[in-house]
């Protein structure tokens, strides 16, 4: 079982408001690559719980998220696909799902996710599965080249298409061109 080297930190910061908890002059001077929540200056993973609960409690299925560069636990993205759940069908349904950059540790479950806009993965880095059995998507998901899938470097991009992925369709990798 070997474990990815943690992503070198960059001494770039991103290009948007980012959360920057965890910054230090020396050794990480961006600190968290997070995208501010709305109306906050933490990202979600960041947040303290009663902004985070009350961000949550907001989001209705098919809204548009932006978590760029967050930093995602199982736990945390259980409650982000739980708070995009439409109960009628029950799944998690996106509208544009923004998580360039954004770091999954452990499992991250997108299985059975409906992804109404664009889904946006370029950069992530998934130390786990990355699981998207049964999601659709409305327009191509793009994983390109420098997402971590599996603990495992993207060398060439990959593109879950447009359609419903079948199950067991996990990480099938198609060249970008
Ligand atoms: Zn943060």
């Amino acid at each position: 079982m070997s474990t990815p080297p943690p992503p070198t930190p960059s001494t770039e910061a991103p290009s948007w408001p980012h959360c920057a908890h965890g910054a230090d002059p020396v050794t990480n001077p961006v600190g968290c690559r997070g995208i501010h929540v709305p109306g906050h200056t933490a990202c979600l993973a960041h947040l303290n719980d009663t902004d985070r609960t009350a961000y949550l409690t907001g989001l209705a299925p098919g809204a548009d998220i932006d978590h760029r560069g967050t930093p995602f636990t199982e736990t945390l993205l259980d409650q982000l696909l739980i708070a995009l759940t439409d109960l009628t069908t029950p799944h998690p349904h996106f509208g544009t799902a923004e998580f360039r950059e954004a770091q999954f540790s452990g499992d991250a479950r997108f299985d059975w996710a409906r992804f109404s806009r664009d889904a946006r993965f370029q950069k992530a880095q998934f130390s786990g599965i990355a699981g998207f059995d049964s999601a659709r998507f409305s327009r191509d998901a793009r994983f390109q080249k420098g997402a971590v899938l599996r603990g495992r470097p993207v060398r060439r991009g990959a593109v879950l298409r447009r359609r419903l992925v079948r199950q067991g369709a996990v990480l099938r990798r198609r060249p970008v061109r």
